[in-house]
């Protein structure tokens, strides 16, 4: 069995992982909340499901694993259910501890990965730009049936649904910037930014300078979400750790970053560190999430000082990030600078809260059940004539850009960060 955090920070505060389960009363209220439920009609496949399943396991009462693992395995972890919920349940954090449970050991690449990320980042960035470089060639396509004929059918999957391949990485197009003394604020690099749309980190870095200030990159390690949900806690601890003490050496401006599935676990790094043993961790967490902000944040709080109804002309929507809208409670301010930029040419979608089906490895995973999501998702974009839809989180950014691709290619997805640099580059007629 992998480790498991044991406690969790509820909204009751900190509780056992059994205490936390108990909270459910199977009231069912979340059950038209939950993607999974609402496409499989299957209780299972439910967040009330989910938590009695975790709850049986907790209580040794429940010996099929393989029922288990469908179950929880399938959850997209988008926290629908616990923003429906009036207790506030944590079913993403119940369900990641149910999976940690049935787990006997982490998938061997899962743990290559993430200690390469931790070892050796630079060979991480050069192992990417040889996988890229097979994409562009068209190398990768050809060797697909082999990734899954040796057990890789994620790897696979991710070369098809993935249309980037960049060869020059965000530490590569930052090389020559200067980080000024008395930033206004730290860039964090989240990896999809980094790595896959070093475009999204510029439009970022370049809408921040404009409109906070000269802020510098923080050249962090990756925030360990890989780890946290598919791998070993111990790799999310370190990572966490190093993030940690990387900023504590840098000043004490906010931490922005514009991935809204990293920013929403750097936000919960103190939940790594429960253990009486790890309290001067904990604090030192505590201290590095109250610095931290997701850039859509921060476009909301400055949307008066974006141009007006620059992007006129293509109807353009917002698709809300899972992670963005439901742990974080990240709503408004994202709207606010679309709505300032588009003008009248902004329009909502229906189900614009509801998950895409891109959670992380999950479109990789669960192609059929993703698909089924994604599907919706372009349907509702397409049904309010959508050019354009806007996004926060990379990996939502990777499915949308397949959906379209796939059923709607009327309409293409950019990251808010884009839309807003964009209308500024505008303003200076540049
Ligand atoms: S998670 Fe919350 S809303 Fe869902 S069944 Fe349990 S108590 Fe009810
Ligand atoms: S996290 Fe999302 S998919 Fe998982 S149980 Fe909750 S609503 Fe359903």
């Amino acid at each position: 069995m992998a480790e498991s955090l044991g406690r969790l920070i509820t909204d009751l505060g900190e509780r056992s992982t059994y205490d936390a389960v108990s909270q459910c009363s199977r009231c069912g209220y979340c059950e038209q909340a939950c993607p999974t439920y609402v496409a499989t009609g299957d209780e299972s496949k439910s967040p009330r499901g989910r938590n009695q399943i975790v709850r049986l396991m907790l209580e040794g009462k429940l010996n099929d694993t393989t029922y288990a693992l469908e179950a929880l395995s399938t959850c997209l972890g988008c926290g629908a259910c616990t923003t429906a919920c009036y207790a506030k349940v944590p079913v993403v954090d119940i369900v990641l501890e149910g999976r940690r449970m049935l787990k006997g050991e982490t998938h061997w690449l899962v743990r290559k990965i993430c200690r390469v990320m931790i070892a050796s980042p630079k060979s991480f960035a050069v192992l990417l730009k040889i996988g890229f470089f097979f994409k562009k060639t068209g190398l990768s396509k050809l060797g697909r049936p082999l990734l899954r004929a040796v057990g890789l059918p994620v790897l696979a999957a991710m070369d098809e649904h993935t249309n980037e391949a960049p060869l020059r990485n965000l530490d590569d197009l930052t090389k020559k910037r200067k980080n000024p003394e008395t930033p206004a604020y730290r860039y964090f690099a989240p990896c999809g930014s980094r790595y896959l749309y070093p475009r999204v980190g510029t439009a970022t870095m370049f809408a921040l300078d404009e409109l906070k200030g000269k802020g510098a990159y923080l050249n962090n390690p990756c925030c360990g979400l890989l780890a946290h949900n598919y791998g070993e806690l111990s790799d999310a601890r370190e990572l966490a750790k190093k993030n940690i003490e990387h900023a504590e050496k840098n000043g004490a401006e906010p931490i922005i970053g514009d991935c809204s599935s990293c920013v929403a676990f750097l936000k919960t790094y103190p939940q790594l560190f429960l253990k009486p043993e790890d309290a001067a961790w904990r604090a030192r967490a505590v201290a590095f999430a109250a610095r931290v902000r997701d850039v859509i944040e921060i476009y909301g709080e400055c949307a008066d000082q974006l141009p007006l109804n620059v992007a006129a002309g293509v109807a353009t929507t917002y698709h809300d990030s899972c992670r963005a809208i439901n742990p974080q409670g990240i709503k408004d301010q994202p709207r606010r600078a679309a709505k300032r930029v588009a003008g009248g040419s902004y329009c909502e979608m229906a189900g614009a809260d509801a998950c895409c089906g891109g959670a992380g490895a999950f479109g990789f995973v669960h192609e059929e059940l993703s698909d089924e999501l994604l599907k919706t998702k372009v349907g509702n974009a397409a049904a309010a004539q959508a050019g354009l839809i806007l996004t926060s989180s990379t990996s939502c950014l990777i499915q949308l850009a397949r959906g379209l691709r796939k059923y709607y290619p009327d309409a293409k997805a950019l990251h808010l960060s884009e839309f807003v640099a964009g209308a500024l580059e505008k303003k200076h007629g540049t």
